[in-house]
């Protein structure tokens, strides 16, 4: 049996908004590797954060099945094994860094270790700031308390929905370059919500292309740049090359027809 990370199968996800029905997720399949890091890229609305809320079992698809590490998300849920973090930090005010990473051990009644978030912390480049209330933080620094706050249960799989979206562009390199970081020192099963292509050449094992809604997989692309990626890198050839096949499968013949 392959060693999946994140498999799902038949996918469909169906919204009833008073009488009319809206189909979100048409037919949706994907299988990725375990310890994998992988994007999820496509336009808005096209069911990306719907998928990544069946993957945490905040949601239930309409049919079809999927497996996180070969089990079911409620169950992957139920063990605390996952980690998750949206473009809003969503931090409590009043608590400091600290006390926000510290939440979800006592949500699921985990007794906290204080060198284990010590160690956190400083992984996620905020030592000094352990005291600090979320407003006296910039955007980048709460959303690397958020990514802190994901990783302290020691998830299986981390899920990750445009968490730098609401970020500036140079920032958001700065964290892409920490999330890579971060991600080779954990080894855990990642998906990355992003409707930026350069992020996920950038970052990703594999790229999942989705078309507009109703979303379906329509490539799959393995990112073969090496690891650790530079910034360099993304002035190289292949890194074009491979944001060019990106662009195509997203847009379609699109681009290329208007140039013409
Ligand atoms: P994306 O994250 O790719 O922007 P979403 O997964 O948020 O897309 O949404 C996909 C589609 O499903 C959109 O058309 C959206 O309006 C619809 N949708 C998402 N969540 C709900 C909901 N709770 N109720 C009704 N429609 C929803
Ligand atoms: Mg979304």
């Amino acid at each position: 049996m392959a060693d999946y990370g994140i498999e799902l199968r038949g996918l469909t996800k169906q919204f009833t908004i008073r009488r009319a029905s809206v189909t979100a997720l048409d037919g949706v399949d994907l299988a990725t590797k375990a310890g994998a890091f992988v994007a999820l890229l496509g336009p808005s609305g096209c069911g990306k954060s719907t998928i990544l809320r069946i993957l945490a079992d905040l949601d239930r698809p309409t049919s079809g099945e999927a497996f996180v590490h070969g089990e079911a998300p409620a169950l992957t849920r139920s063990r605390h094994q996952l980690g998750i973090a949206f473009q809003d930090a969503a931090l409590l005010p009043w608590r400091s860094v600290t006390a926000n990473i510290r939440l979800p051990l006592e949500v699921s009644g985990v007794k906290a270790d204080d060198a284990a978030i010590a160690e956190l912390i400083r992984l996620v480049g905020l030592d000094g700031f352990e005291a600090a209330r979320p407003a006296q933080l910039s955007g980048g620094m709460r959303q690397r308390v958020a990514i802190a706050r994901a990783l302290v249960v020691q998830p299986r799989i981390l899920l990750l929905d445009e968490p730098f979206g609401a970020l500036d562009e140079m920032t958001r390199q700065r964290l892409n370059l920490e999330l890579q970081r971060i991600w080779t020192e954990r080894a855990t099963t990642t998906l990355l919500v992003t409707h930026s292509i350069a992020e996920a050449v950038f970052l990703a094992d594999t790229v999942a292309v989705m078309s507009p809604r109703p979303g379906r997989i329509v490539a799959q692309v393995d990112i073969d740049l090496p690891r650790p990626r530079t910034p360099q890198m993304l002035r190289t050839q292949r890194f074009h090359e491979l944001e060019d096949e990106l662009s195509a499968l997203l847009f379609g013949g699109s681009v290329a027809e208007e140039r013409r």
